[in-house]
């Protein structure tokens, strides 16, 4: 029995990646200076990985901005009009990456998509009928010589051929075009990567536990055919995480390949399918520790289950690449019964080869320490949060009265004009704003200064929304740091690191919050400043608070109790707010949920039974209980909801603004054929952008939305809140838009 993982964090223990390439980026370091420190980086990673006990040890994980880049980059798809500029090899990557404006001309980065369902981003492989199917594999084997060099015998990692077909854009061709080309030169890589001394390949196929049916069935199926035909001498693991592979199952098993790795935590079915047969000549790479969550391994359960296996060839593994946890829970401050509680990437390797002794029979401390771990309860359990939460019964996720009836109180109660104005809640935040919150933070100014300059800025920002006639303010968000973030601190149950990041794309992180124990409220949130900014104004103020599923899905959940429990806690924490809030004279809520669609099951068959049948139930519980005159809205900050417009209505919101304009409206029809019974407010403008949208645009828009939907039922607002864009834009687009909505108003 030996060990291994699918790849382990590159950005460093303190970024050290992030810091060099940013600075390399800003000409303050040399491309030397950039690849010594990469090379520093990779070999203190394999040596920790090694001296930690790992078997076996992944190469080519590595990568100054994304895997799948690289592996487009290894093939030679790559747009011929960057290779125009003539830029050196690295830098030319980064103009895939990033884009490129400059002396030698302009590139626009290529497209950048979530990979699966996680919060890290890759970038689209584009193909063109032009695009020549090469190997320019010297990064892959000098990071394999590399490794060599220090006495590591490593296994490169590259994306395999399904998934980067399946996840490429193609223009003006298409998958089954390119697939023997592209299959071939996997085969040439194979052979120089043995001929270079490696003795196995990793290829990676998380698009193997999606649904894989029809063409796409056929398509794997003619890819590993032809990659297999002439039995490559390079040993295969063939690797997926994310889920199980049950479209799949025996046509893998029956693979001239030497090795499968399978995940046992989001692979709901793999400990069934592997249990039905799995071949002796094969070694299957158990993906028994959590590669996404930062949990400690729950050692007896996970022996259980790898005895219960009968598997001859076993390698114990992660569930997926440890890319998606942060590096290091050492250097965290939480107290030691909190910590012992932690894995990150460096503690999972200890795990695996305290799982591996245990299975040779010779962990037992290893095991007793994690059986006392367990036995002990957790800290924060609240007994009040788990009988709220068993006390609900169906109506507590119902509201009254229904939709329509509530549109006519509403309607009666607010008096707006048709096409109501509005923004979706935050405004920029300046760097005056931001320093002024580091301040406070610091205690380098009193709570009294701080709120005299929140309170300044809402009374300049709602007095420039009144004259230009917006008819629903906001207060803008400016105590906000980020919209989950915000309420974590505020919420009993939430836990913060210190250094917890964990690549988002590029040399961006992100430091999601940890759901340490129930989630409960014990004292108002927003309240404070909403019902200041409705103070000052008589026009109404709409609250602003973030969704549970969005909290959620932007948090490390708990793995003791399921994610819809840990949703309901948190949906109740935030109906308290909605209440208070209610009781404070505010009118009209918004309550966000940007990230709703993101943990959306990668399977469709799963997408209700296993997500939507609790995430929507959750948000309706937030506001079910508010007076018939509350207007509830909703946002979204994308439009791709066609495919789960039924749930998105079940939300029973009053009105929903999500992004449209980028998307070119297209959502519309889908809204119009589905008989959507919300009011909506597809965004009119792109605020991701720094154009000043015109007067006459958003008029033209306006009027394709109206083609669309009843007049009765349109909001006017921007694609998403304005944070992140300068004051003087933001202020000239939100005019225009005021503009254009009075003017299409005239014209009725
Ligand atoms: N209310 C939030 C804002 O305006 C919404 C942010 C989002 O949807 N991402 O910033
Ligand atoms: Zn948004």
């Amino acid at each position: 029995m030996t060990t291994s993982i699918i790849g382990f964090p590159r950005i460093g223990e303190n970024r050290e990646l992030k810091y060099a390439t940013e600075k390399y980026w800003k000409d303050e370091i040399s491309a030397e200076q950039l690849q010594e420190t990469a090379k520093e980086l990779r070999l203190k990673h394999w040596n920790l990985v090694k001296d930690a006990g790992i078997d076996e040890i992944p190469s080519n994980d590595f990568s100054f901005f994304d895997n799948t880049l690289d592996t487009a980059c290894l093939f030679n798809i790559i747009p011929e009009d960057v290779k125009e500029l003539g830029l050196s090899e690295l830098d030319q990557y980064f103009a895939l990456a990033r884009g490129y404006h400059g002396p030698k001309g302009d590139f626009k980065a290529l497209p950048m998509k979530k990979w699966y369902n996680t919060n890290y981003h890759y970038l689209v492989p584009q193909f063109f009928k032009d695009t020549k199917i090469e190997l320019n594999a010297h990064k892959i084997i000098d990071g394999f010589l590399e490794a060599k060099d220090a006495r590591i015998t490593t296994r490169p990692v590259i994306v395999g051929p399904f998934t980067l077909l399946s996840i490429s854009e193609f223009h003006d061709t298409k998958a089954d075009l390119l697939y023997d080309q592209l299959v071939d030169t996997y085969k040439v890589l194979f052979d120089q990567l043995e001929q270079a001394g490696a003795e196995w390949i990793q290829l990676d196929e998380p698009e193997l536990v999606k649904d894989v049916t029809g063409d796409k069935y056929q398509l794997f199926k003619k890819i590993y055919k032809e990659l297999l035909k002439d039995h490559p001498k390079i040993k295969i693991l063939l690797q997926t995480y994310f889920g199980d592979v049950r479209d799949v199952y025996e046509d893998l098993i029956n693979l001239p390949v030497q090795a499968i790795g399978l995940g046992f935590h989001e692979g709901r079915k793999t400990a069934e399918l592997v249990k039905s047969h799995f071949p002796d000549d094969k070694i299957l790479f158990a993906g028994v520790v959590n590669g996404k969550n930062i949990w400690r391994n729950h050692y007896e359960q996970t022996i259980n289950l790898l005895k219960s296996l009968q598997v001859k060839n076993l390698v114990i593994s992660t569930s997926c690449s440890l890319l998606h946890v942060p590096y290091t829970v050492k250097n965290e401050l939480f107290a030691p019964e909190i910590k012992n509680h932690f894995a990150f990437a460096e503690e999972k390797l200890t795990e695996l080869t305290e799982l591996q002794a245990i299975l040779d029979g010779a962990g037992s401390e290893a095991l007793r320490r994690n059986q006392a771990l367990f036995a002990k309860p957790r800290v924060q359990e609240n007994p009040a949060v788990k009988q709220r939460v068993e006390a609900l019964n169906e109506d507590s996720f119902v509201r009254h009265p229904d939709l329509e009836e509530r549109a006519k109180i509403q309607k009666a109660e607010f008096d707006l004009p048709l096409l109501p104005t509005t923004t979706i809640g935050s405004f920029p935040q300046t760097r005056e704003v931001r320093r002024t919150r580091a301040q406070f933070r610091k205690h380098e100014i009193t709570q009294e200064q701080y709120d005299d300059f929140i309170a300044s800025h809402i009374d300049e920002w709602l007095k420039w929304q009144e004259d230009i006639g917006l008819d629903v303010l906001v207060h803008g968000e400016f105590e906000r740091n980020d919209m989950v973030e915000y309420f974590g601190q505020n919420l009993d149950g939430y836990l913060f690191s210190k250094n917890g990041w964990v690549q988002s794309y590029g040399t961006r992180g992100v430091k999601p919050p940890i759901i340490w124990g129930d989630v409960a409220r014990n004292q108002p949130i927003t309240v404070k400043w909403s019902t200041y900014a409705q103070s000052q104004t008589d026009k109404i103020v709409k609250g602003m608070l973030t969704g549970p599923v969005t909290i959620l899905n932007w948090s490390f959940p708990r793995e003791d109790i399921s994610q819809r429990e840990s949703t309901i806690q948190i949906a109740l924490a935030i109906q308290d707010e909605v209440l208070d809030l209610e009781k404070n004279g505010i009118k009209i809520i918004q309550i966000d949920e940007a990230a709703l669609r993101e943990k959306l099951p990668l399977r469709k068959s799963d997408w209700y039974s296993e997500y939507l049948d609790w995430a929507i139930p959750a948000f309706r519980l937030v506001h079910s209980q508010v007076q018939p005159e509350t207007q509830i809205h909703t946002h979204m900050c994308y439009s791709e909801f066609t495919d789960i417009i039924p749930a998105i209505q079940n939300m029973d919101a009053d009105v929903i603004s999500f992004e449209a304009s980028r998307s070119n409206l297209e959502i519309l029809d889908a809204l119009q054929q589905e008989h959507f019974k919300l009011q909506v407010g597809p965004g009119v403008y792109d605020i991701h952008s720094p154009r000043i949208p015109s007067v006459e645009e958003i008029k033209n828009t306006i009027h394709k939305i109206l083609q669309k939907v009843p007049e009765q039922k349109v909001w006017i607002n921007p694609d998403c809140g304005l944070k992140t864009r300068g004051v003087e834009e933001a202020k000239a687009s939100v005019e225009n838009l005021t503009k254009a909505a009075q003017e299409v108003r005239e014209e009725a």
